[in-house]
């Protein structure tokens, strides 16, 4: 008999912490790795937030919070989801948990039965495909290209549809292509969906700030698509609060309920204090992180401009999130210093041991010829990373 479950031995590590991982241990040896993999916004969370926090342990938070999060909380979500998305969603259809994570998570956990397809629009978030089997699901994943800009068009969706077809996960903006749907786009996708009233979505927006074009579309402003869209979103990526572990989602109450029952069996309601904090973030304009958004359109611009300037880097032009998903198989069968490359995994080890730049593998995501570049670094380090990938093919 195993020790280790066939659930855990059948599951990969998730490729962006690995990476992340990697990077930290070899800078522990004292090697100057520059990150770029994982997406994590380098900017200290808000003062304002961090006073609520702080405000939170002096009023002696302390104590199990309701499962599904305080209701001034959910109360901040209501209102966000009505100011940002033009959603309306009551109390018992919002469940906060320990991060958009543990959200996907409870989805799969509550809506996934044996065998059931989830349609992955390629590239996708990497821990999808994983949280779907974990759950007994079947991820199918749904190839797009760059000349789509990575965006799934709704011939391809339709063709991807059998009578196992449960549901559809997908970001937008998109983590890693950083593709943004529009309304139009994303009508086109519900008008196919509407033909097949079993299939829900979940439509991840946890880059929703992050948006460079400006208009964000969530699914669920769809009438003929509200009650079967669970919107996922947190606080990790726009307000720099990645380690305070908070996401939410907003679905119908029977699918709520059950995200509720779950999670009260397997975490109990997230952190206190951070909870607290998340009030007070939430119920600020989104105008108080723009700086953050400026700066991160700043270097996604400068990021195109260097990688523009090495030969095989071939990328579409991202329109949010903070990634850039370059198409490298160019280098396919290519010997750098030595070194074949032979996929995507070998570049992204290739440019970590030579360049001593972290990257993701594409595969991570459903794309075996990209790697994934996270630009939420400063500008100093991208122009030192690129200068040295550009060093370390050329
Ligand atoms: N969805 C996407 C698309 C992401 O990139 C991430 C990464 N953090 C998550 C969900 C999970 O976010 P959280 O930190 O809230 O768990
Ligand atoms: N979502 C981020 C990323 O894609 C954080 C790491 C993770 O949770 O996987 O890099």
């Amino acid at each position: 008999m195993n020790l280790l479950s066939d659930r855990i031995l059948n599951m990969s590590t998730s490729a962006t912490l690995a990476m992340a991982a990697k990077a930290r241990e070899l800078r522990a040896e004292g090697k100057d790795i520059i990150g770029l993999s994982l997406g994590e916004p380098d900017f200290n969370t808000p003062d304002f937030i961090k006073d609520a926090a702080i405000q939170a342990i002096n009023d002696n938070y302390n104590s199990y919070s309701p499962v599904d999060g305080y209701v001034e909380l959910k109360q901040a979500v209501i209102t966000k989801f009505k100011r940002d998305n033009n959603l309306t969603y009551t109390l018992p259809q919002i469940v906060v948990s320990t991060g958009a994570k543990q959200s996907l998570a409870n989805i799969a956990a509550v809506m996934l039965n044996k065998g059931d397809e989830v349609l992955l629009p390629c590239p996708y978030w990497v821990s999808y495909s994983d949280i779907v089997k974990l759950n007994d699901g079947v991820p199918v994943e749904v190839k797009t290209s760059i000349d789509t800009d990575f965006k799934m068009t709704p011939e391809q969706l339709e063709a991807a549809i059998t009578p196992n077809t449960k549901m559809m996960w997908f970001s937008s903006p998109c983590n890693p292509s950083g593709s943004v749907y529009s309304k139009e786009e994303l009508r086109a996708l519900a008008d196919v969906l509407v033909k097949y009233p079993n299939i829900y979505v979940v439509s991840d927006e946890i880059y929703e700030h992050i948006n460079y074009v400006g208009g964000h579309a969530s699914m669920a402003e769809f009438d003929d698509m509200y009650d079967r869209t669970i919107t996922v979103n947190g606080v990790s990526k726009a307000f720099a609060m990645t380690g305070w572990r908070i996401g939410f989602i907003g679905a119908s109450e029977k699918i709520a309920r059950a995200c509720n029952k779950m999670q009260g069996q397997i975490t109990s309601g997230a952190n206190c204090i951070a909870q607290q904090a998340v009030i007070t973030a939430l119920n600020a304009p989104p105008t108080q992180v723009k700086y953050m958004i400026d700066e991160f359109k700043v270097r996604r611009d400068l990021v195109l401009d260097l990688l523009g300037g090495i030969e095989g880097f071939n990328s579409n032009t991202p329109e949010g999130a903070f990634y850039v998903f370059p198409d490298i198989s160019y280098y396919f069968g290519k010997t750098l210093r030595g070194k074949t490359i032979n996929n995507a995994t070998d570049f992204s080890l290739y440019l970590l041991e030579e360049a001593l730049v972290a990257t993701v593998t594409g595969d991570a995501f459903g794309n075996p010829n990209c790697i994934r570049i996270s630009y939420a670094a400063s500008q100093e380090q991208i122009i030192e990373a690129i200068k040295r990938i550009k060093e370390a093919v050329t």
